[in-house]
């Protein structure tokens, strides 16, 4: 499962502005975030900027569609003299796009609603980033910078965290996104053909034969006796 995270605007492109805020900060900060706690999960997390650069639209849709991605999420804040949450998906979003966005929407927009802020809704447009990308995509618009009420939760590390932990949390469970267990199976069954105590590839739920099981423990036994016989012949 692969991610792509798309904080808007950057460098020259400031996004939106109010309050003493810029929405470029805002949505770096937001998506470092969210970065950092999918970094317990079993996904691989892409920014389509990692500091404050600009990026081209296309360019950002290219890039998750050149990795794969199995979805695009775009980060920005909103202005124009409203306040509280909306999300988009383009207009011609595919039924499975309509649902993650859903789920993810309705997740979201319930922490902002304790919050005290307005749903405004799943909306759709013919944004380039929605239109251009070939997984499910959606763009969230996280509040109104030119609203003081807004932007003081903006202004908020604390808000922005709890914020990205309610991102994280939507697109764990809209995408079915595992915890890191740090068990890896089939990296343990490498492990093992690396230090030649088995030979052949096993798919990691393979049952094991008696025969296979005998065998590596007798070469298990057998370094064992030769680890003894190295250190009787210094002895
Ligand atoms: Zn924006």
């Amino acid at each position: 499962m692969r991610i792509i995270l798309d904080p808007g605007h950057g460098g020259q492109d400031s996004g939106a502005v109010g309050n003493g805020l810029r929405e470029k900060d805002l949505v770096l900060a937001l998506a470092k975030e969210v970065i950092s706690l999918l970094g317990d999960y079993q996904v691989e997390v892409i920014s389509t900027r990692e500091g404050d650069v600009a990026v081209s639209l296309a360019a950002r849709a290219k890039l998750a569609n050149d990795l794969q991605a199995d979805f695009f999420c775009s980060l920005h804040v909103n202005a124009g003299g409203g306040s509280g949450f909306e999300s988009y998906i383009h207009p011609e979003a595919t039924p499975e796009t309509r649902s993650l966005a859903g789920a993810l929407h309705a997740r979201v927009a319930d922490f902002y609603i304790q919050k005290g802020f307005p749903d405004r809704g799943l909306k759709r447009a013919n944004f380039l980033v929605l239109r251009e990308t070939a997984m499910p995509a959606v763009l969230l618009e996280n509040l109104f910078i030119d609203n003081p009420r807004d932007a003081a939760c903006l202004a908020d590390a604390t808000f922005l965290r709890e914020l990205a932990g309610v991102i994280v949390s939507g697109l764990v469970q809209t995408l079915g996104l595992k915890k890191n267990t740090g068990w890896d199976p089939a990296g343990e069954i490498a492990r093992l053909r690396e230090r030649g105590l088995i030979v052949d590839e096993h798919a990691p739920d393979a049952f094991v034969t008696w025969g296979e099981f005998a065998a590596v423990m007798n070469r298990l036994l057998d370094r064992w006796e030769q680890n003894n016989q190295k250190a009787g012949d210094k002895g």
